[in-house]
């Protein structure tokens, strides 16, 4: 009667929104000042000024029936081309308003550049741990998710990625900032994978293409975030307005398909077909226009830096052992019982919601999401404390 599959997606939630709904039970029985979400990556600050000025500008200035109907299926062309003129400002690489196609988030852009790409039989290389939905989203595209595990450091272990290349392998999907662990990848170790990619790519029929999903670009806290279609011709850069702008409720973001793809105007009709079949009409139009006039900007990061240096100073003194982030809202912890998720029922008692890291493809950890209010980490920490001497740390 219905698709199996698709019913077995819809019953089990993630991990990620069980804890969440939890937490929103538990803070009707205590109070909500009593109960320390840390699961969900929903931005905490607001907006940045510039978005509900523009918006507000628009809703007065622009004729309703234009700002609000259908733009075009790829996006408003004004749009489209401001978009491109920033990458070109900003990374200093040539990209043409005819590669860009606006999307509904970073989800959007991913299932739509995966669709676009997958062919039967191909591989799609993830860096564990990862964002989970990447299997939902690679296996429902008819591909077949490779995981290679991060270095001790939860940077990229170039070696592995290549070791783990086969004539199947269609394209490598990475996340810096990085969402669980907060890692940044270096200038050094990108220039490193895409030389082995270069090199990998000698005879093959088709270039291996880096897609790179970048939600946290401008969440960093000192670290650079390189531009990996300088570094890398066949490249597809998926962005998302949800967390910079703190707009993850308004659905938007962009596909850059680097012009030094292979055949990239062939892989821009597969985005632009993807996009079509999976019944993505156009971007919101309001939010396209927005956020045209905002790239680049990004909400308080200096609210996001507190609460990262308060938790992770805390944990550590506490005698847990944490990843610094170097950018995004999470922090990486390591469980202190091989059993994750036996951890995260521990420190429910002290009404703590933690998210075990198996769901992101390792075992052992938890990520903690720090884009909550200041309170929450304040709150927090005797909660982590007695956590902590309950293992004897
Ligand atoms: N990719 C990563 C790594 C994420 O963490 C998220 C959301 O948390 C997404 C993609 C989806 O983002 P969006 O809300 O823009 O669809």
């Amino acid at each position: 009667m219905v698709n199996c599959k698709m019913q077995k997606l819809g019953e089990e939630r993630s991990v990620i929104r069980e804890i969440f709904e939890y937490g929103n039970k538990r803070k009707q029985e205590i109070g909500a000042d009593k109960v320390f979400d840390f699961s969900l990556g929903n931005p905490s600050v607001p907006s940045p000024d510039a978005v509900n000025a523009e918006a507000i500008r628009l809703l007065g200035s622009m004729p309703s029936v234009a700002l609000h109907g259908y733009t075009s299926a790829a996006g408003a062309p004004d749009v489209r081309e401001a978009v491109a003129d920033y990458i070109r400002t900003a990374f200093g690489v040539p990209m043409s308003a005819s590669l860009i196609y606006m999307t509904c988030g970073a989800a959007a852009s991913l299932t739509i550049t995966l669709n676009a790409l997958c062919e039967a039989g191909d591989e799609f290389i993830v860096i564990s741990p990862y964002f989970p939905e990447y299997r939902v989203f690679i296996e429902q595209a008819g591909g077949t998710v490779v995981e290679v595990p991060a270095n001790e450091g939860f940077h990229l272990d170039v070696a592995a990625i290549g070791n783990a290349i086969t004539p199947h392998t269609k394209a490598i999907l990475l996340n810096s900032p990085n969402n669980p662990t907060g890692a940044v990848y270096t200038q050094k170790e990108l220039a490193a994978l895409s030389a082995i990619l270069v090199q990998k790519n000698e005879g093959r029929a088709s270039k291996i293409v880096l897609i790179s999903d970048e939600p946290y670009r401008e969440l960093t806290y000192g670290a650079q975030v390189p531009y990996l279609m300088a570094l890398y011709p066949h490249t597809v850069v998926c962005y998302s307005f949800s967390k910079s702008l703190s707009l993850a409720g308004e659905r938007i973001g962009y596909i850059a398909v680097s012009p030094q793809c292979e055949n990239a105007e062939a892989l821009f009709a597969a985005v632009c077909g993807a996009g079509r079949a999976q019944g993505y009409v156009c971007a919101p139009s309001l939010f396209q226009r927005v956020t045209a006039k905002c790239l680049g900007q990004s909400g308080d990061i200096a609210a996001y830096r507190e609460n990262r240096d308060l938790l992770y100073n805390a944990l550590v003194q506490d005698g847990f052992t944490c990843i610094p982030p170097e950018g995004a809202f999470y922090l990486f912890m390591k469980s202190p019982e091989p059993d994750a998720k036996a951890f995260c029922e521990r420190a429910k008692k002290y009404e703590l919601l933690l998210v075990p890291s198996d769901s992101f493809g390792v075992e052992g950890y938890v990520r903690i999401s720090y884009c909550v209010a200041r309170e929450t980490i304040e709150g927090s920490l005797p909660a982590f404390r007695l956590l902590a001497k309950e293992y004897g740390l």
